[in-house]
């Protein structure tokens, strides 16, 4: 399609997306009595406006119930988390039993790796990207230490090449061949979260089954984003939080895959609690830890179920407007995104704006992140002044999300007007 800078064009864009009644699903946060552009839905997705009836209903029950909200409440609380895996695992590509909502993420990275990162003298080492979000960097690291080992040894980064911003799949695949039968885990960010870049997880994984290791995703970034075939791809595990593109709420529950190869096998050692144990003998208490042969075999407490109901209430959502009409207008906004960016950078003395998200389609999601060669700052306060809500990273990168569930093609050109008005000054 042949794109145009202009607001009519725009709007029309607008008029003909089949996802445009969404946005009144969402509470829009305002700005001086207008809605705000929000653009910042990889970071904490936006409040559906359904949210705080799903909520009220548990809050219903159990001042109505108490206990007995466990097995009488509308949506009985003991086998909450059972109402997920469905909608979740067509968002992901798995199997319905491959997948669990449980914890906080970087609780389900550890104890993804209590199963998956079980070192050797030999085997030992994890391969990751560069820059991967701190918190995971910190549980890499103190992983590899408590298992005895030196991180500076043991983790190995796969950088972007001098000059570049990106990794290119083929350095990461020769890392892993090169570090062969000492990789016991290659854990990557289905999306980075600095770049944008979506990752070939099914040629990573290959390339780590290949050599005999386990490789896992944080999908932080990637779930509610882009497609993603995890099942199909045979991707060991993989973990993601439900508040950026889930949009369910700040710190909300996480989610879980597990292969179900693994899954089924309910020797393999984990850190264990009684929401993992076996369902119809679970309450009778007993010694000796017998796990559920599914994904919910990793469980370790029960349902939160206040943050599950804001959880069910978003992917009711995404199952109403459908993951491949969310995929198709998200590359829609982001082309033209794309394209409104070189558009003004075409009309400078110099570039202005380098946007260091790939440009390839099948390598990003949402998130296009730019970096500013000129009036970084000044551009992004100047945002922010008009109620552009984007995220600043030092020294100079501008990161932002328009999301299809309640992003316009408006939003992207208003977004260009801004920036270019004030290059002009
Ligand atoms: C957002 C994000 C986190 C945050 O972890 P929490 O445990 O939810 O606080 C971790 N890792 C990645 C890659 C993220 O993008």
């Amino acid at each position: 399609m042949n794109f145009e800078n202009t607001i009519t064009f725009a709007a029309g864009l607008d008029v003909n997306d089949s996802l445009n009644e969404f946005r009144q699903k969402f509470h829009i946060p305002q700005h001086n009595g207008k809605d705000c552009i929000y653009f910042t839905g990889n970071s904490l997705g936006l409040q559906p406006k359904s949210t705080a009836k799903y909520v009220q209903q548990e809050l219903n029950d159990w001042a109505k119930l108490g206990v007995e909200g466990h097995f009488h409440a509308k949506n009985p609380w003991m086998p909450y988390h059972e109402i997920f895996p469905q909608q979740l695992s067509t968002i992901v590509g798995c199997l319905p039993h491959e997948v669990v909502v449980m914890n906080s993420l970087t609780v389900n990275l550890h104890l993804l790796m209590v199963t998956f990162y079980r070192p050797t003298k030999e085997r030992y080492k994890i391969i990751c990207e560069a820059k991967a979000f701190p918190s995971d960097q910190y549980a890499f690291e103190s992983q590899v230490k408590y298992h005895g080992f030196d991180p500076a040894e043991a983790i190995i980064e796969v950088a972007p090449r001098e000059g570049e911003h990106i990794l290119r799949t083929e350095d990461i695949l020769s890392v892993i061949q090169k570090h062969g039968d000492s990789v016991a885990l290659v854990l990557f960010g289905g999306v980075n979260y600095y770049t944008g870049q979506l990752f070939d997880m099914a040629e990573i994984t290959k390339a780590a089954h290949a050599i005999g290791a386990y490789t896992g995703f944080d999908l932080a970034h990637a779930a509610g984003n882009v497609e993603l075939k995890l099942h199909e791809w045979n991707v060991d595990f993989a973990c993601w939080c439900s508040y950026k593109y889930l949009n369910s709420g700040p710190g909300g529950v996480a989610g879980v895959y597990i292969h179900e190869r693994h899954a089924r096998n309910t020797s393999l050692p984990r850190f264990a609690g009684w929401w993992g144990y076996t369902k119809e003998t679970r309450f009778k208490m007993e010694k000796g830890f017998d796990a559920i042969p599914t994904a919910e075999g990793w469980q370790l407490s029960n349902a939160p179920v206040l943050s599950m109901a804001a959880h069910k209430a978003s992917l009711d959502i995404f199952e109403e407007a459908g993951m491949s009409q969310l995929h198709e207008k998200r590359k829609r906004l982001s082309a033209y995104l794309h394209y409104i960016m070189n558009d003004i950078n075409s009309r400078q003395q110099e570039k202005v704006i380098e946007v260091i998200t790939p440009s390839d389609k099948t390598e990003r999601g949402c998130q296009v992140s730019m970096l500013m060669l000129k009036k970084g700052r000044e551009v992004f306060d100047a945002l922010t002044k008009q109620g552009v809500i984007a995220d600043w990273r030092e020294p100079n990168v501008i990161r932002v999300a328009p999301v299809p569930l309640y992003n316009t093609f408006e939003d992207v050109w208003q977004f260009g007007n801004i920036i270019e008005t004030l290059l002009k000054h």
